[in-house]
Formats: C-alpha cells, sequence, structure tokens
C-alpha cells in the first residue's frame, strides 16, 4: 500500500488519543508556542444559519485560555490540519487554508515522523 494509507489516509476518523498526538505534532510543525484544545460538543450545541440547532461543525474558535478546536464528531488529519492552519495563520482565506492543507498533507504522507507518531499513539480503533 501507499505511504499515505500509513495512518488510514487524511480522511480517516482518529480516536481522541489519536487527534491529540496529531495536534501535538501539527503544533510542533507549525511552530505554535500556545496549547490547541480539543473540545467534543453534541450538535445539539450548535445552531446553524438558519437558527436550526443540530449542525454539525468543526471549527476554531479563541477561548480565554487560547484556541480551541470544538467539533461535532471524531476529528480527522485533514480537519486537524486544517484547523491548525487557520489557528497559525489567521490572515488566510478558505481557499488559501484548503490549498495549504492539501500540500501539507502531501508533505505528511511521506514524513516517516509523522507515521511514528501515529504509531506511538496505539491502534486507530
Ligand atoms: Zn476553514
Amino acid at each position: 500500500m501507499g505511504e499515505t494509507t500509513a495512518f488510514g489516509g487524511p480522511g480517516a476518523r482518529l480516536t481522541p488519543r489519536r487527534a491529540r498526538m496529531v495536534t501535538e505534532y501539527l503544533r510542533r510543525q507549525l511552530r505554535l508556542s500556545h496549547q490547541v484544545r480539543l473540545e467534543r460538543i453534541s450538535r445539539w450545541q450548535v445552531t446553524g444559519e438558519h437558527g436550526r440547532p443540530g449542525e454539525p461543525l468543526i471549527g476554531v474558535a479563541h477561548e480565554e485560555d487560547g484556541p480551541c478546536i470544538f467539533h461535532t464528531r471524531a476529528l480527522t488529519v485533514e480537519d486537524l490540519v486544517h484547523e491548525m492552519l487557520h489557528v497559525r495563520h489567521p490572515e488566510l482565506s478558505e481557499d488559501e487554508v484548503n490549498a495549504r492543507t492539501a500540500a501539507m498533507l502531501e508533505r505528511m504522507a511521506r514524513c516517516a515522523d509523522f507515521r511514528t507518531t501515529l504509531r506511538k499513539s496505539g491502534p486507530s480503533t
């Protein structure tokens, strides 16, 4: 199998423990000095554009104690790269973040360091 499948692919859902390790890896890669929290919330806590509760959401908010990635479903490596790029570069547009996310996922798929990070974090189930 190709290298990208070594971590279940960028779209594979991560356990909370793996999501934490990927976040730490990205924090080092992006040279972010502050901690980034992950917090799972219920869809019923999220109100959509039309004022209807029950919307899925993955997004970063700047809380008093630093950035926090809120999510209504299990995170993927791609989600984390995307949100961490928003944290690192708040000035970028959504399109620019998407382009950088794709480039970073490419690099990570080839990076032995990243695969080791995931291996140490245990099975993906
Ligand atoms: Zn975004």
